[in-house]
C-alpha cells in the first residue's frame, strides 16, 4: 500500500569513469523525514543528484514512484548570490514553481494562481506577495523557496544544506516549518546537512554517508552507533 516514492537498490553514482557513491540501498516512503549526513567530500550532493534524477546512476536500478515521474520532484536548491538577488515579486517566484505544470500551455491558469495562494497561506507569506523577493529576510526567502517547491509537488521536498546562512532563531523557525509540513501535511521530506544535532531531533530516519553507507535506519537509534557517536561528538 505504502509504495515506496524513491528507492534506491545497490546503486552507484559517479563521473566520467570512477564512482564517488557505492552501494546504496535506501528508500523514501510517503511522509518519510531522511536526513543525508556526512563530511565534506563523503559524496551528499552527488547521491542527492542521482535522486533527483540528475544524475544516471552506473550501477544498481533506482525506482520512482508514478506520482513523482508524474509530477517531478519539489527541490530547494542551495541559495546562490544571484538567486538571492532575484528580481521578482514573492508571488512570481512560487508561481514559477508551477512551469512543470504547464505543459504547453503558454500561461498560468486559475488552478496555478490557487495552488500557489494556497502554498502562500501555507508558509505564513501571503501577506507578502507583492513584496520584493530580494528584499526579504533570510527565513522569509527560505519560507517563498520552500512554497515555491511545493507548487511543483507536495509529495517530496528535498532541501540541499538549507539552514546555511540562517541565524540561530531563523534556523529554529526554519525547521519547525519543515516539521510541520512533514507531520501535519504529510510531506515527506529528504534533506542533505551539516547540523547534525538538529537533524536527530527532526528527522524520521537517517542516512550516513563516507562514499558507500555507514548507516541508515531510524534517527533515535543513530546516536548509538559508532558512526554516530563519532559524528556527533565530532561536531561539538
Ligand atoms: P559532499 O556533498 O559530501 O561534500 P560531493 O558529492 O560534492 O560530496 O563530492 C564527492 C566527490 O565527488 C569529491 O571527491 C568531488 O571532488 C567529486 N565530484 C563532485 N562533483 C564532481 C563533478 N561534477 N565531476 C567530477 N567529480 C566530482
Amino acid at each position: 500500500m505504502n509504495e515506496p516514492l524513491l528507492k534506491c537498490e545497490h546503486v552507484d553514482f559517479g563521473y566520467e569513469n570512477y564512482d564517488v557513491v557505492r552501494d546504496v540501498t535506501m528508500e523514501i516512503v510517503c511522509g518519510d523525514y531522511l536526513c543525508i549526513v556526512g563530511a565534506n567530500g563523503s559524496g551528499k550532493s552527488t547521491l542527492m543528484k542521482g535522486l533527483l534524477g540528475l544524475l544516471k546512476p552506473t550501477g544498481g536500478t533506482i525506482t520512482f514512484s508514478e506520482e513523482l515521474k508524474r509530477a517531478g520532484i519539489g527541490y530547494l536548491p542551495q541559495q546562490t548570490p544571484a538567486q538571492r538577488d532575484f528580481p521578482a515579486t514573492v508571488r512570481e517566484v512560487v508561481l514559477s514553481g508551477c512551469l512543470g505544470r504547464l505543459g504547453l500551455r503558454p500561461f498560468y491558469s486559475q488552478r496555478e494562481w490557487t495552488l500557489a495562494k494556497t502554498n502562500m497561506e501555507k508558509l505564513g507569506i501571503l501577506a507578502l506577495k507583492d513584496a520584493c523577493y530580494r528584499e526579504l529576510s533570510g527565513g522569509q526567502k527560505q519560507r517563498v523557496l520552500i512554497a515555491r517547491a511545493l507548487c511543483a509537488t507536495d509529495s517530496l521536498l528535498v532541501l540541499d544544506e538549507p539552514i546555511t546562512g540562517l541565524d540561530p532563531e531563523t534556523t529554529q523557525d526554519f525547521y519547525h516549518v519543515i516539521r510541520h509540513l512533514n507531520r501535519a501535511e504529510g510531506v515527506a521530506v529528504l534533506m542533505v546537512t551539516h547540523d547534525i544535532h538538529n537533524v536527530i531531533s527532526q528527522a524520521k530516519k537517517v542516512l550516513h554517508l563516507n562514499q558507500t553507507v555507514l548507516y541508515y535506519g531510524p534517527a533515535e537509534a543513530y546516536r548509538d552507533t559508532a558512526c554516530g557517536r563519532e559524528f556527533l561528538g565530532g561536531e561539538e
